[in-house]
């Protein structure tokens, strides 16, 4: 399945929820879901019962598009999770967590982890001093991420580090504004991960 293209917005607004997908414009008041907090298209507004099936496939793609992961890797994630020792739902989240386009989001290196995606792809970040250019690549406990050298110096990527690098990061992950480096702590508990959704839905969508 291609990656969707279309404005974000309409994810938020289709799944009922703020999914967080644009940056800061998604804590002001141009947020188009505060403005129409209703579903797209002609029938956006007509109320709908929602089936049990309904709330579980739901709640699999507000997550799949909060993190922008495409269905079919988020479903091998999901193999992954239930193969680890613990809750499967919130090792399903905490893969999620890891993605190295994820981690640039939560240090503040890119305003969207869409942003996040694009910079990985190009080749600005290296992991334990090695260039790694794949988004989805999962991150450890001890890795630390930096941004290379000759990135740091573009204009474009100063730009995006002078608008996000003010942002909270997570205590799971370190920054170090100087040396432009950050630390995975530790992987996140449940409780350390904001992501907007109920992951034991979504093992329910997958185990029926
Ligand atoms: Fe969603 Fe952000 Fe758009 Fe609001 S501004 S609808 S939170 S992507």
């Amino acid at each position: 399945m291609s990656r969707y293209t279309g404005a974000v917005c309409k994810l938020c607004r289709r799944e009922g929820k703020k999914l967080f997908l644009k940056g800061e414009r998604c804590y002001t008041g141009k947020c188009a879901f505060e403005r129409r907090a209703y579903a797209p298209g002609q029938h956006g507004q007509s109320r709908k019962k929602t089936s049990e099936y309904g709330l579980q496939l739901r709640a699999k793609q507000q997550a799949r598009r909060y993190y922008g992961i495409q269905e079919g890797q988020f479903h091998k994630y999901f193999i992954m999770a239930e193969k680890k020792a613990g809750v499967t739902g919130e090792n399903l989240l905490r893969i999620c967590e890891s993605r190295l386009d994820n981690v640039v989001y939560l240090l503040g290196w890119a305003s969207s982890r869409n942003e996040g995606r694009q910079l990985v792809t190009h080749g600005h970040f290296k992991v334990n001093g090695k260039r790694v250019d794949i988004p989805s690549y999962l991150l450890k406990a001890g890795d630390v991420v930096s941004i290379k050298e000759k990135s740091q110096d573009s204009e474009k990527f100063k730009a995006v580090l002078e608008a996000n690098s003010g942002r909270p990061v997570p205590t799971w992950l370190e920054r170090d504004n100087d040396a432009l480096t950050g630390k995975v702590i530790n992987l996140p508990d449940r409780e350390q991960i904001e992501a907007p959704v109920e992951e034991h839905l979504i093992v329910e969508f997958y185990s029926k």
